[in-house]
């Protein structure tokens, strides 16, 4: 691209985000411009010199009834990235690092420095989507255009230009794709599942998600590309694949999506407000279903990141996705929910220290899945129970889709990587994190027949 034309390219972008923010762009009335690659409010917030750590033995420090993750996060304003029987992930403000490191040392835990500066992450990861999109048409300062919503998967997209792609499928294929609004946020965006199926009355069926946390970016970039591998080449596809109706919903948490984009890059929940804390938002959807709400492994706390509601199915995604699901339970064989990170597949229970009665099949099947994998990407997954790897938490949609629904091959796919990057997965190792995620709903999906 010469610069004349770059200039052109930024100036025509520039153009675009202006007229989204005064409410032209068709499809996103009254709602905030997209647009992170020019920051026009520069309302970002950063995260210079915040550390991220792996604080081995906490479940020792548990033994000895001490919360460190709660700690830490309450008394150290510690974000937590991710939390299991071995270790717990936290990125600490380089105000609180001081502190936080005392209070480690005085309960004997050790440390380890997993990333000095989380900024130089957040910006490594911009500055690789920019330049896996040079030569593309849909960039990061671009919205999807008339001509199609320019998906690729050389970067995240934002939530207009992953439903503009669902709209560009529906149309490509209206005899066979059904585009559902199956409700809306807190903030007013649409909640949007697309059907594919060439008989909706007697398919089999599996539903697949994606971006329940927003900060997983993996995880909506790869559910899209489930999307792509299936109707790319749908004619030629293997009957196990047509023979089934496919629900697919790449985002089905977009407030916060769209937050961790443009404001907070390492938000998590939804983000409706709390009614009994002034200043604290959201409730973590994937601690929101009806099942074991009230246990373990999630807060009452509104202020938490993993916030369960202030009541089962309390939330709108939920609720959408509940209802939705629930009217359609009828021949549902597989839910596959897509997350990230960790490289694990895994299946229930989540809410309870209890395998399912047919644990050995979904383990077997989860076997076949890591083992694809390994041959394809040459990345190691972990296949297992949810509970014994991940420990134990209530309100799960991986659950509820169990336990309400019956549904047999339930999985949560946590994608890559295993905490070099953690969330901020560089663009770069998309295509290839998203073959692996593709490669579970294949085998499921052969598994189901
Ligand atoms: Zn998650």
């Amino acid at each position: 691209m010469n610069h004349q034309s770059l200039l052109l390219g930024m100036l025509f972008g520039a153009l675009l985000a202006m007229a989204a923010a005064s409410g032209n762009s068709s499809d996103s009335m009254a709602l905030p411009a997209d647009n992170e690659y020019l920051h026009p409010n520069g309302i970002q917030m950063r995260f210079d010199d915040t550390e991220l750590w792996r604080i081995h033995n906490v479940s020792d420090a548990l033994l000895q009834t001490i919360p460190v993750a709660e700690i830490m996060e309450q008394k150290f304003g510690g974000n937590i990235w991710k939390e299991n029987s071995k270790f717990l992930d936290i990125s600490i403000d380089k105000e609180q690092v001081k502190a936080a490191r005392s209070f480690l040392v005085a309960h004997r835990l050790e440390a380890e420095l997993l990333v000095d500066n989380v900024q130089e992450l957040i910006d490594e990861e911009q500055l690789d989507g920019v330049k896996g999109t040079q030569a593309q048409p849909g960039s990061r300062t671009k919205k999807a255009s008339r001509d199609g919503s320019g998906m690729h998967w050389n970067d995240y997209h934002s939530l207009d230009n992953i439903y503009a792609f669902m709209r560009e499928i529906r149309a490509k294929y209206p005899n066979i794709c059904r585009l559902y609004t199956i409700g809306q946020t807190a903030e007013g965006r649409d909640l949007k599942v697309l059907r594919i199926s060439e008989n909706p009355r007697e398919n089999k069926k599996i539903w697949i998600d994606g971006g329940i946390h927003a900060r997983e970016w993996i995880s909506p970039a790869t559910v899209t590309f489930i999307l792509y591998q299936l109707m790319n080449n749908w004619e030629n596809q293997p009957a196990h694949i047509r023979s089934l109706t496919w629900y697919i919903m790449p985002v089905m948490n977009p407030d916060g999506y769209q937050y961790s984009r443009t404001v907070n890059r390492l938000w998590r929940k939804n983000r409706s407000p709390s009614t009994r804390r002034q200043n604290c938002f959201g409730v973590d959807l994937n601690r929101n279903f009806d099942i074991g709400w009230n246990g373990f492994g999630s807060s009452k706390d509104p202020c938490s990141d993993v916030f369960r509601g202030d009541s089962a199915a309390s939330e709108l995604e939920t609720q959408a996705v509940a209802n939705f699901l629930a009217k359609r339970k009828y021949n549902l064989e597989a839910y596959l929910t897509y997350h990230s990170y960790g490289q694990m597949v895994v299946y229930p229970w989540a809410y309870k220290a209890v395998k399912v009665k047919d644990a050995s099949v979904l383990q077997r099947v989860a076997d076949t899945a890591v083992n694809r994998i390994a041959q394809k990407t040459g990345t190691t997954y972990q296949a297992a129970v949810t509970h014994q790897v991940l420990g134990i938490a209530g309100g799960g949609s991986d659950d509820w889709s169990r336990a309400a629904l019956g549904v047999k091959y339930v999985y949560t796919i946590e994608l890559r990587d295993r905490g070099a990057y953690g969330f901020i997965l560089p663009p770069k190792y998309i295509k290839d994190t998203a073959l692996e995620g593709w490669t579970v709903a294949e085998t499921v999906v052969q598994a189901i027949i």
